[in-house]
């Protein structure tokens, strides 16, 4: 099948896609743009926008101090909406502050303290940074072993693998739902039973899953888990990011960063520490109120586009993509690195090819954002309430020509950086 014939598809696709109108709820972006990196920064909701005027020229302009009594339960309001539309968590579990790699922290060093006289704490050796990086700052500190483990590079984490490596040693259990890199999304399930049997508690990563994927960590078995906002969440650079702690578990965790958000009595501002019950002990100083407002925004979007469709206009986008992939891409030396079954993937799709780097800044220069990780690798997002199918095949069109230019011995790659990307043109 021709491009050509391809694009004809993507058209039907997109002339049938319930989705199709999501679009319109966000701003446009650079006319003529293909953002296919949602799942690093998601498009900004034209809601937000209005969001954001009022939070700030009515309630900060005008309400000033005054105002703080409206937004001063907003970490746990907006946690319940959270995790009512998109986590499936019941009320008094969630909340939102800090960023992911604080809570990531709060998490982890409350559960290791819950399990005293363990010694390990296991991760994924290609984890995100800093995930591995906190984790390594915990246990040097606490003289615990960091067990990194190698899973398989495409499919990532899977129950067999983690019923290895987690014993009666093991505190603790940190993974991501869906991996930064390839994009496999874990069996939450049926790892952290796995976990539960020896005795570990469990802690997900939910950066590359919320507002992609349906979470239901009540159901999950998942004891502890945390998330950003500003990827599929589109609540902004820098949003607040969110926790959740299994309600059985509050009253047997402490985190250690210790604040006046978190004391029983805030505003007597007494002598010693005494922390409120409830997921509320997890707080430690004042909320971003202007982000808060904004993943309300985001989570109450993708709550009224439902996550059921998110979630098959995403998988269906993906093999979309892999389809492309496989008649134009990979006879041009394009590996894909990312599982092949729709139901283990989360919302990007990952190619690998020596010239990736390349690649991606040749697609910047044709206005096809994607991105890059070292060392070889593209992922391409297809955040589903902002993405077509249309735009797909354009993205593979640009890919091909990116690296059929210089193998095909022109003068292109001699060409100045983004030379013959402007010969090409903008769409
Ligand atoms: C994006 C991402 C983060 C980011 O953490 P910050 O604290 O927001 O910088 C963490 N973990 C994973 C898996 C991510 O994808």
């Amino acid at each position: 099948m021709s491009l050509g014939q391809d694009r004809a598809r993507a058209l039907e696709l997109d002339a049938e896609d319930p989705l199709a109108g999501a679009r319109e709820l966000f701003w446009p972006g650079p006319e003529g743009q293909v953002y296919l990196d949602g799942n690093s920064l998601g498009m900004l909701p034209r809601r937000s926008g209005a969001r954001l005027r009022r939070v700030v020229e009515r309630e900060w302009a005008e309400g000033l101090v005054g105002s703080w009594e409206g937004w001063i339960d907003m970490p746990t309001s907006v946690g319940d909406r959270l995790g009512r539309e998109l986590l499936g968590a019941a009320p008094g579990q969630v909340l939102v502050a800090d960023s992911t790699t604080v809570n990531l922290y709060k998490l982890a060093a409350a559960a290791l303290d819950a399990r005293p006289g363990r010694g390990v704490v296991v991760s994924d050796r290609h984890n995100f940074p800093t995930d591995r990086y906190l984790l390594e700052g915990l246990a040097r500190g606490r003289g615990l072993e960091l067990r990194l483990v190698e899973f398989d590079e495409v499919e990532g984490p899977d129950p067999q693998r983690v019923a290895e490596v987690v014993d009666g040693d093991t505190a603790l259990l940190s993974l991501s739902h869906v991996d930064y890199r390839s994009g496999a999304l874990a069996d939450m399930m049926a790892i952290s039973e796995v976990a539960h049997r020896a005795g570990a508690l469990t802690l997900w990563d939910l950066c590359h899953s919320v507002g992609a994927v349906p979470i239901e960590l009540d159901r999950s078995a998942a004891d502890l888990a945390c998330g950003c906002t500003y990827k599929y969440l589109n609540a902004g650079p820098g949003s607040p990011a969110f926790l959740y702690v299994r309600g059985e578990l509050q009253g047997q965790l402490r985190q250690p960063i210790w604040g006046w958000f978190a004391q029983l009595d805030q505003f007597a501002m007494g002598q010693g520490y005494s922390p409120r019950p409830g997921v509320g002990a997890f707080l430690s100083g004042s909320p971003n109120v202007i982000g808060l407002a904004l993943v309300e925004e985001g989570t109450a979007l993708l709550g009224e586009l439902g996550i059921e469709r998110i979630r098959a206009k995403s998988q269906a986008l993906t093999s979309f993509l892999v389809e492309l992939w496989e008649r134009h891409l990979n006879p041009l030396g394009f590996g894909l690195a990312s599982p092949r079954d729709p139901r283990r993937r989360g919302s990007h799709v990952t190619l690998r090819h020596p010239r990736a780097a390349e690649v991606c800044r040749r697609l910047a220069g044709t206005g096809v954002v994607a991105d890059f990780r070292s060392p070889d690798r593209l992922r391409l997002g297809c955040a589903a309430p902002t993405t077509s199918y249309s735009e797909l095949v354009v993205a593979v069109g640009r890919i091909a020509a990116a690296v059929s230019d210089r193998a095909g011995g022109g003068k292109a790659g001699e060409a100045a950086p983004g030379a013959s990307q402007r010969q090409d043109g903008r769409p």
